[in-house]
Protein backbone atom coordinates (compact mmCIF):
# COMPACT_ATOMS: atom_id res chain seq x y z
CA UNK A 1 0.00 0.00 0.00
CA UNK A 2 1.16 3.24 -1.08
CA UNK A 3 -0.03 6.51 0.85
CA UNK A 4 0.34 9.87 -0.50
CA UNK A 5 0.88 12.91 1.21
CA UNK A 6 -1.98 15.92 0.41
CA UNK A 7 -0.37 18.04 -2.33
CA UNK A 8 1.34 21.10 -1.32
CA UNK A 9 1.11 19.95 2.67
CA UNK A 10 3.25 21.97 5.29
CA UNK A 11 5.99 20.34 6.26
CA UNK A 12 5.26 20.60 9.64
CA UNK A 13 2.22 18.58 8.82
CA UNK A 14 4.34 15.84 6.83
CA UNK A 15 6.55 15.51 9.56
CA UNK A 16 3.59 14.72 12.07
CA UNK A 17 2.18 12.21 9.63
CA UNK A 18 5.26 10.63 8.77
CA UNK A 19 6.30 9.76 12.27
CA UNK A 20 3.00 8.44 12.95
CA UNK A 21 3.21 6.27 9.39
CA UNK A 22 6.59 4.84 10.58
CA UNK A 23 4.86 3.95 14.26
CA UNK A 24 2.75 1.55 11.66
CA UNK A 25 5.39 -0.11 10.11
CA UNK A 26 5.87 2.43 6.51
CA UNK A 27 8.96 3.95 5.40
CA UNK A 28 9.42 6.89 2.88
CA UNK A 29 10.07 6.55 -0.95
CA UNK A 30 11.00 9.82 -1.95
CA UNK A 31 9.70 12.96 -0.22
CA UNK A 32 5.70 12.92 -1.25
CA UNK A 33 4.93 8.80 -0.55
CA UNK A 34 5.07 6.57 1.83
CA UNK A 35 4.92 2.68 1.61
CA UNK A 36 3.93 -0.03 3.89
CA UNK A 37 6.43 -2.96 4.97
CA UNK A 38 3.71 -5.10 4.22
CA UNK A 39 2.06 -5.90 7.89
CA UNK A 40 -1.41 -5.77 8.01
CA UNK A 41 -3.21 -2.31 8.48
CA UNK A 42 -6.11 -2.63 10.15
CA UNK A 43 -9.55 -0.14 9.72
CA UNK A 44 -9.01 1.41 13.02
CA UNK A 45 -5.62 2.81 11.39
CA UNK A 46 -7.25 3.85 8.01
CA UNK A 47 -9.19 5.73 9.62
CA UNK A 48 -7.15 7.39 11.87
CA UNK A 49 -5.24 9.17 8.52
CA UNK A 50 -7.90 10.94 7.81
CA UNK A 51 -6.97 12.94 11.27
CA UNK A 52 -4.00 14.23 9.62
CA UNK A 53 -3.45 17.41 7.68
CA UNK A 54 -1.19 16.08 5.62
CA UNK A 55 -2.54 12.96 4.57
CA UNK A 56 -3.40 12.94 0.73
CA UNK A 57 -4.42 9.56 -0.80
CA UNK A 58 -4.08 5.82 -0.68
CA UNK A 59 -3.20 3.76 -3.70
CA UNK A 60 -3.34 0.18 -3.82
CA UNK A 61 -2.74 -0.55 -7.26
CA UNK A 62 1.15 -2.71 -7.81
CA UNK A 63 2.16 0.91 -10.14
CA UNK A 64 0.77 3.91 -10.21
CA UNK A 65 3.83 7.00 -10.92
CA UNK A 66 4.12 5.06 -14.38
CA UNK A 67 -0.19 5.12 -14.72
CA UNK A 68 -2.10 7.95 -16.61
CA UNK A 69 -3.82 8.63 -13.44
CA UNK A 70 -0.46 10.07 -12.00
CA UNK A 71 0.07 11.53 -14.94
CA UNK A 72 -2.40 12.66 -17.89
CA UNK A 73 0.17 14.14 -20.32
CA UNK A 74 2.93 11.64 -22.40
CA UNK A 75 6.40 12.47 -20.85
CA UNK A 76 8.77 13.26 -23.56
CA UNK A 77 12.19 12.77 -23.01
CA UNK A 78 14.87 14.77 -24.99
CA UNK A 79 18.24 13.11 -25.18
CA UNK A 80 21.39 15.16 -26.47
CA UNK A 81 24.78 14.42 -27.52
CA UNK A 82 26.87 17.09 -29.29
CA UNK A 83 24.56 17.84 -32.51
CA UNK A 84 22.64 15.10 -32.27
CA UNK A 85 19.17 15.71 -30.60
CA UNK A 86 15.99 13.03 -30.11
CA UNK A 87 13.18 12.99 -28.66
CA UNK A 88 11.27 9.81 -26.98
CA UNK A 89 7.27 10.13 -26.52
CA UNK A 90 6.26 12.94 -29.20
CA UNK A 91 5.64 13.20 -32.58
CA UNK A 92 9.19 11.48 -33.96
CA UNK A 93 9.73 7.78 -33.76
CA UNK A 94 13.61 7.16 -33.28
CA UNK A 95 15.36 4.56 -34.46
CA UNK A 96 17.90 2.71 -32.13
CA UNK A 97 20.35 0.52 -34.41
CA UNK A 98 23.39 -1.80 -33.92
CA UNK A 99 24.55 -4.96 -33.01
CA UNK A 100 23.55 -7.15 -30.22
CA UNK A 101 27.05 -6.76 -29.27
CA UNK A 102 30.49 -4.88 -29.99
CA UNK A 103 32.59 -7.19 -30.78
CA UNK A 104 35.86 -5.19 -31.68
CA UNK A 105 36.78 -1.91 -32.33
CA UNK A 106 37.19 -2.38 -35.80
CA UNK A 107 33.72 -3.74 -35.45
CA UNK A 108 32.07 -1.15 -33.62
CA UNK A 109 33.43 2.26 -35.81
CA UNK A 110 32.28 0.61 -38.93
CA UNK A 111 28.94 -0.10 -37.05
CA UNK A 112 28.57 3.70 -35.56
CA UNK A 113 29.61 4.77 -39.68
CA UNK A 114 26.88 2.89 -41.03
CA UNK A 115 24.18 4.08 -38.71
CA UNK A 116 25.49 7.55 -39.21
CA UNK A 117 25.43 7.27 -43.14
CA UNK A 118 21.51 6.27 -42.40
CA UNK A 119 20.86 9.29 -40.58
CA UNK A 120 20.36 6.68 -37.26
CA UNK A 121 21.21 9.01 -34.11
CA UNK A 122 21.11 6.32 -31.51
CA UNK A 123 23.26 3.16 -31.21
CA UNK A 124 23.25 -0.12 -29.60
CA UNK A 125 26.67 -0.26 -27.87
CA UNK A 126 26.29 -3.76 -25.64
CA UNK A 127 29.80 -4.56 -23.73
CA UNK A 128 28.04 -7.08 -21.12
CA UNK A 129 25.68 -9.93 -22.67
CA UNK A 130 23.13 -11.41 -20.42
CA UNK A 131 22.81 -14.72 -22.21
CA UNK A 132 20.68 -17.98 -21.53
CA UNK A 133 23.63 -20.12 -21.67
CA UNK A 134 27.24 -19.63 -20.29
CA UNK A 135 28.63 -21.37 -23.46
CA UNK A 136 27.44 -18.17 -25.66
CA UNK A 137 29.39 -15.26 -26.44
CA UNK A 138 29.20 -13.15 -23.26
CA UNK A 139 30.31 -9.63 -24.35
CA UNK A 140 33.93 -8.08 -24.54
CA UNK A 141 33.07 -6.85 -20.93
CA UNK A 142 35.56 -4.47 -19.15
CA UNK A 143 38.36 -5.18 -22.04
CA UNK A 144 35.82 -3.41 -24.45
CA UNK A 145 35.49 -0.36 -22.57
CA UNK A 146 38.10 1.44 -24.59
CA UNK A 147 35.71 0.92 -27.66
CA UNK A 148 33.07 2.31 -25.69
CA UNK A 149 34.96 5.51 -24.60
CA UNK A 150 36.54 5.47 -27.95
CA UNK A 151 32.49 5.98 -29.30
CA UNK A 152 31.27 8.23 -27.11
CA UNK A 153 34.41 10.38 -27.64
CA UNK A 154 34.77 10.41 -31.32
CA UNK A 155 31.29 10.17 -32.24
CA UNK A 156 27.84 11.70 -32.13
CA UNK A 157 25.78 8.83 -31.56
CA UNK A 158 23.91 8.31 -28.76
CA UNK A 159 24.92 5.12 -26.74
CA UNK A 160 22.77 2.90 -25.77
CA UNK A 161 24.68 0.35 -22.99
CA UNK A 162 22.91 -2.74 -20.51
CA UNK A 163 24.71 -3.86 -17.53
CA UNK A 164 23.71 -7.06 -15.64
CA UNK A 165 24.53 -5.70 -11.71
CA UNK A 166 25.45 -2.67 -10.19
CA UNK A 167 29.23 -2.93 -10.57
CA UNK A 168 29.00 -2.97 -14.19
CA UNK A 169 26.05 -0.05 -14.10
CA UNK A 170 28.96 2.46 -12.39
CA UNK A 171 31.18 1.41 -15.68
CA UNK A 172 28.78 1.94 -17.92
CA UNK A 173 27.39 5.18 -16.13
CA UNK A 174 30.58 7.24 -17.51
CA UNK A 175 30.20 6.41 -21.10
CA UNK A 176 26.65 5.09 -22.06
CA UNK A 177 23.99 8.12 -22.74
CA UNK A 178 21.42 5.56 -21.69
CA UNK A 179 21.02 2.36 -19.58
CA UNK A 180 19.15 -0.67 -20.42
CA UNK A 181 17.47 -3.05 -18.32
CA UNK A 182 17.18 -5.66 -20.09
CA UNK A 183 13.90 -7.94 -20.05
CA UNK A 184 16.15 -10.59 -17.67
CA UNK A 185 17.05 -8.38 -15.36
CA UNK A 186 13.22 -6.74 -15.35
CA UNK A 187 12.63 -7.69 -12.07
CA UNK A 188 15.89 -7.37 -10.21
CA UNK A 189 14.41 -4.61 -7.89
CA UNK A 190 18.06 -3.65 -6.46
CA UNK A 191 19.50 -3.27 -9.85
CA UNK A 192 16.42 -1.13 -10.73
CA UNK A 193 17.00 0.95 -7.65
CA UNK A 194 21.01 1.49 -8.75
CA UNK A 195 20.02 1.96 -12.16
CA UNK A 196 17.48 4.70 -11.40
CA UNK A 197 20.08 6.72 -8.79
CA UNK A 198 22.64 7.00 -11.84
CA UNK A 199 21.06 9.80 -13.67
CA UNK A 200 20.84 8.62 -16.65
CA UNK A 201 17.82 7.75 -18.63
CA UNK A 202 16.36 4.40 -19.22
CA UNK A 203 15.30 1.87 -21.39
CA UNK A 204 13.49 -0.64 -19.04
CA UNK A 205 12.77 -4.04 -21.87
CA UNK A 206 9.70 -6.06 -20.65
CA UNK A 207 10.47 -9.23 -18.53
CA UNK A 208 9.82 -11.88 -21.24
CA UNK A 209 6.92 -13.52 -19.00
CA UNK A 210 5.68 -10.27 -17.59
CA UNK A 211 2.22 -9.12 -17.35
CA UNK A 212 1.90 -5.25 -18.27
CA UNK A 213 1.12 -4.79 -14.53
CA UNK A 214 4.21 -6.25 -13.66
CA UNK A 215 6.38 -4.37 -16.27
CA UNK A 216 4.19 -1.09 -15.21
CA UNK A 217 5.09 -1.78 -11.23
CA UNK A 218 9.19 -2.03 -12.52
CA UNK A 219 8.95 1.06 -13.99
CA UNK A 220 7.56 2.56 -11.13
CA UNK A 221 10.81 1.63 -8.80
CA UNK A 222 12.39 3.54 -11.71
CA UNK A 223 10.01 6.60 -11.08
CA UNK A 224 9.83 6.01 -7.51
CA UNK A 225 13.92 6.01 -7.34
CA UNK A 226 14.70 9.12 -8.79
CA UNK A 227 14.77 8.48 -12.99
CA UNK A 228 11.99 10.00 -14.54
CA UNK A 229 13.17 9.28 -17.92
CA UNK A 230 11.68 5.65 -18.55
CA UNK A 231 11.44 4.29 -22.01
CA UNK A 232 9.31 1.13 -21.61
CA UNK A 233 10.60 -1.45 -24.58
CA UNK A 234 8.03 -4.39 -25.51
CA UNK A 235 10.28 -7.06 -26.68
CA UNK A 236 8.61 -9.87 -27.33
CA UNK A 237 6.94 -12.58 -24.62
CA UNK A 238 7.32 -15.92 -23.75
CA UNK A 239 4.77 -18.11 -25.44
CA UNK A 240 3.62 -21.77 -27.23
CA UNK A 241 4.35 -20.37 -30.77
CA UNK A 242 7.87 -21.84 -32.01
CA UNK A 243 8.60 -20.20 -35.35
CA UNK A 244 9.41 -16.91 -33.39
CA UNK A 245 11.99 -16.78 -30.53
CA UNK A 246 9.38 -14.72 -28.68
CA UNK A 247 5.70 -14.01 -29.31
CA UNK A 248 5.61 -10.26 -30.73
CA UNK A 249 2.95 -8.29 -28.28
CA UNK A 250 2.09 -5.75 -30.92
CA UNK A 251 -1.60 -4.88 -28.85
CA UNK A 252 0.55 -4.50 -25.83
CA UNK A 253 2.15 -1.18 -27.44
CA UNK A 254 -1.16 0.28 -27.65
CA UNK A 255 -2.37 -0.62 -24.26
CA UNK A 256 0.31 0.52 -22.59
CA UNK A 257 0.27 3.56 -24.04
CA UNK A 258 -3.54 4.34 -22.62
CA UNK A 259 -1.96 2.74 -19.19
CA UNK A 260 1.41 5.15 -18.96
CA UNK A 261 2.51 8.36 -19.85
CA UNK A 262 5.69 6.86 -20.72
CA UNK A 263 6.99 6.20 -24.05
CA UNK A 264 7.03 2.90 -25.71
CA UNK A 265 9.47 1.58 -28.10
CA UNK A 266 9.41 -1.79 -30.02
CA UNK A 267 12.62 -4.20 -30.44
CA UNK A 268 11.57 -6.80 -33.60
CA UNK A 269 14.89 -8.73 -33.53
CA UNK A 270 14.33 -10.39 -29.97
CA UNK A 271 10.96 -10.11 -30.32
CA UNK A 272 11.18 -12.67 -33.50
CA UNK A 273 14.37 -13.96 -33.68
CA UNK A 274 14.67 -14.02 -37.13
CA UNK A 275 15.63 -11.52 -39.56
CA UNK A 276 13.45 -12.20 -41.92
CA UNK A 277 10.40 -11.06 -39.97
CA UNK A 278 12.31 -8.08 -38.81
CA UNK A 279 10.93 -5.42 -41.07
CA UNK A 280 7.26 -6.30 -41.38
CA UNK A 281 7.21 -5.91 -37.46
CA UNK A 282 9.40 -2.96 -36.71
CA UNK A 283 6.37 -1.29 -39.61
CA UNK A 284 3.76 -3.42 -37.75
CA UNK A 285 4.87 -1.65 -34.29
CA UNK A 286 5.10 2.13 -35.95
CA UNK A 287 1.30 1.48 -36.97
CA UNK A 288 0.22 0.22 -32.89
CA UNK A 289 1.87 3.82 -32.09
CA UNK A 290 5.18 2.95 -30.97
CA UNK A 291 7.59 5.68 -29.63
CA UNK A 292 10.69 4.29 -30.87
CA UNK A 293 12.11 1.37 -32.39
CA UNK A 294 15.28 -0.52 -31.73
CA UNK A 295 16.72 -3.32 -34.34
CA UNK A 296 20.11 -5.14 -34.74
CA UNK A 297 22.21 -4.70 -37.04
CA UNK A 298 25.37 -6.54 -38.47
CA UNK A 299 27.80 -6.13 -41.02
CA UNK A 300 27.85 -9.76 -42.02
CA UNK A 301 25.30 -11.12 -39.76
CA UNK A 302 26.12 -14.95 -40.42
CA UNK A 303 29.27 -14.02 -38.70
CA UNK A 304 28.00 -12.37 -35.63
CA UNK A 305 28.65 -13.38 -32.44
CA UNK A 306 25.63 -13.38 -30.76
CA UNK A 307 22.36 -12.86 -32.43
CA UNK A 308 22.88 -13.05 -36.39
CA UNK A 309 19.89 -15.11 -36.91
CA UNK A 310 17.78 -11.59 -36.04
CA UNK A 311 19.69 -9.01 -37.19
CA UNK A 312 19.66 -6.87 -40.69
CA UNK A 313 22.33 -6.06 -42.37
CA UNK A 314 24.14 -2.83 -43.56
CA UNK A 315 21.90 -2.83 -46.82
CA UNK A 316 18.67 -4.04 -45.27
CA UNK A 317 19.12 -0.52 -42.80
CA UNK A 318 18.27 2.12 -45.19
CA UNK A 319 15.66 -0.34 -47.04
CA UNK A 320 13.52 -0.69 -43.56
CA UNK A 321 14.26 3.00 -42.71
CA UNK A 322 12.57 4.24 -45.94
CA UNK A 323 9.44 1.91 -45.83
CA UNK A 324 9.15 3.20 -42.07
CA UNK A 325 9.12 6.82 -42.91
CA UNK A 326 5.93 5.75 -44.90
CA UNK A 327 3.86 4.15 -42.31
CA UNK A 328 5.01 6.65 -40.04
CA UNK A 329 3.81 9.41 -42.07
CA UNK A 330 0.67 7.41 -42.35
CA UNK A 331 -0.05 7.43 -38.66
CA UNK A 332 1.26 11.61 -38.74
CA UNK A 333 4.75 11.33 -37.22
CA UNK A 334 8.37 10.76 -38.47
CA UNK A 335 11.05 8.78 -38.15
CA UNK A 336 14.10 10.52 -36.57
C1 LIG B 1 19.40 -6.71 -25.89
O1 LIG B 1 18.65 -5.80 -26.28
O2 LIG B 1 20.62 -6.68 -26.02
C2 LIG B 1 18.82 -7.87 -25.20
C3 LIG B 1 19.60 -8.79 -24.62
O3 LIG B 1 17.48 -7.92 -25.25
P1 LIG B 1 16.45 -8.64 -24.26
O4 LIG B 1 16.84 -8.23 -22.87
O5 LIG B 1 15.15 -8.10 -24.71
O6 LIG B 1 16.61 -10.12 -24.49
MN1 LIG C 1 20.63 -9.51 -29.05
Amino acid sequence: MLVLFKKNALPEDKEKFASFLKEHCFSPIGTEAYVSCGAGISEATLQEFTDFAAFGRIIDDSFYFSSRTFQEKNTLITIEKKKNRVIFGGESIPFIGGPCSLESEEMALKAAENLRSCGVKLMRAMLFKPRTSPHSFQGLGLEGLSILKRLSQETSLILVSEPRDSEELEILAEYADIIQIGTRNMSNFQLLKAAASIGKPIILKRGMSSTLEEFLAAADYLLLWGQRNVILCERGIRTFNSYVRFTPDIAAIPELKELSHLPVIFDPSHASGKTSLVPSLALAGIAAGADGIMAEIHEAPDKALSDGKQSLSFEELPKLLERAALVAKAVSRSIE
